[in-house]
């Protein structure tokens, strides 16, 4: 990440609301201070490994992180020797806010998978106020979530469930209004949404201090939406309307020129668009990771995918042409110093809440990031983004205690993010055992369903 783009970003980033009330209201804080006795801490900043380290937790922050901490009378200590201690993974984009179930399955999953936060890109406004209260309610293995509520698209939304149809420019102001009230943190933009609706949008939500993160409009070129101040965009590909930076390396440059000058992150979604290119492969349909999936939505992802199988092999043959130009064009912005973003689109077909953060870390790292930056885009990424760096991402004393231990090294081998030993959560200590008794727990939710 550039130190440039950094600069620009803390310049003009708004404040993202809801991200402060959040720190403040969730989580009891642990009753007993907790020290985590000589870990190695890895440093995401300088890619460092720091060990020795004894970090002390009070409440929901690190009071003291260092080799000379004190360990006070009445003090939990536990031995973290020979394990390595990893700023609370983020994932930048997931749908985990439509339902009761959604809610019930997804939000402890993440916490069991070492994600402590989530940017949530399109649910609904119940569930948005459902999450909010069991939060501030100090439920404790639920992520940090940063949320749009419902998408904004046009009048004739893609996915109707969970947007608002916005057709004139004149209602965008009551819509980012409307959002605002139901406390959104920013405004998803969409696909559909029509070329002054749209910059009626931005105007609006800049009125209201909301960011705007999303789709780029088919009405809207990326490099508009970038220098109109949208923050983040979503799934390259479809987004960017480039074939690949083979094909356009002229509009790739002066593309990947526009994103750096303005602080346009990019979040490419690897892992929810490779099965698309390769739904044939059987293993989809006997993933065991499907025990931990409602079955109305297990249901509608493998009848989707027999769908998709039926349309013949050139169908997903494009599928996987499309899927090999994703990776180059992440590739292709990464090199040119564009900051991406961590996120699985969780919720969508194959992509697993939890779980399929870890599957998008290695694809980042085979597109071409080191495990270094993609562990980045997963926690200082993300802390930058939402204006939260002084809080999130860094091991030191004042910040938010959200990390995870690991067994394995991830700055040499990324699969490691998965050896997760423990995770704290807002102080809150949750050993392996305690992981898996959330697992099970979310199998026995999905099993009566
Ligand atoms: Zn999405």
């Amino acid at each position: 990440m550039k130190t440039r783009v950094l600069a620009v970003l803390r310049r003009r980033l708004p404040v993202w609301l809801g991200l402060g009330l959040a720190l403040a209201g969730c989580g009891t804080p642990a009753k007993t201070p907790l020290v985590l006795a000589g870990v190695t801490v890895v440093d995401v900043e300088t890619g460092r490994l720091v060990e020795g380290v004894n970090i002390a937790i009070d409440g929901t922050r690190i009071t003291a992180a260092g080799a000379e901490v004190e360990i006070g009378p009445g003090a939990r200590v536990v031995d973290a020797t020979g394990l390595f201690a990893l700023p609370g993974l983020w994932d930048m984009h997931t749908h985990s806010l439509w339902s009761a179930d959604a809610l019930a399955t997804f939000l402890p999953l993440y916490v069991a998978q070492g994600i402590t936060g989530i940017r949530d890109m399109g649910g609904t406004l119940a569930s948005l106020a459902a999450a909010r209260d069991s939060l501030l309610g100090g439920r404790v293995a639920w992520p940090r979530i940063v949320a749009a509520g419902l998408v904004v698209d046009g009048a004739l939304p893609v996915d109707a469930s969970i947007s608002l149809g916005v057709a004139d420019s004149a209602t965008a102001y009551s819509a980012v209004d409307s959002l605002a009230r139901a406390g959104a943190d920013f405004i998803k933009v969409y696909t559909l949404l029509e070329r002054e609706v749209y910059f009626a949008l931005v105007r609006a939500a800049k009125a209201a201090a909301l960011p705007v993160a999303g789709h780029v409009p088919a009405s809207v070129t990326p490099d508009e939406a970038a220098r109109a101040g949208q923050r983040s965009i979503e799934h390259l590909l479809d987004e960017l309307d480039l074939v690949c930076p083979v094909a356009e390396p002229a509009a790739c440059e002066r593309l990947a020129g526009v994103f750096r000058e303005e602080g346009t992150w990019l979040t490419p979604t690897l892992a929810a668009l490779r099965p698309k290119a390769r739904f044939d492969d059987p293993a989809y349909a006997e993933d065991p990771r499907l025990a931990y999936v409602v079955p109305a939505l297990r249901n509608d992802w493998l009848s989707g995918r027999v769908s998709r199988i039926e349309q013949g092999p050139e169908y997903l043959a494009g599928k996987r042409r499309h899927y090999a130009d994703e990776v180059e064009l992440t590739r292709f912005f990464h090199e040119r110093g564009v900051p991406m973003l961590a996120g699985s689109d969780a919720g969508v077909p194959f992509s697993y809440p939890g779980f399929t953060l870890h599957d998008e870390l290695g694809l980042l790292v085979e597109a071409g990031l080191s495990p270094l930056d993609a562990l980045r885009a997963a926690t200082i990424g993300p802390a930058t983004f939402l204006g939260a760096r002084d809080s999130l991402g860094t091991l030191a004393t004042g910040w938010v205690a959200d990390l995870v231990l690991l067994r394995e090294n991830p700055l040499l081998d990324i699969s490691a993010t998965r050896s997760i030993e423990a995770v704290v959560l807002r102080g809150r200590y949750l050993d392996r055992a305690t992981l898996d008794g959330i697992m099970d727990g979310v199998r026995r939710v999905v099993a009566t369903r």
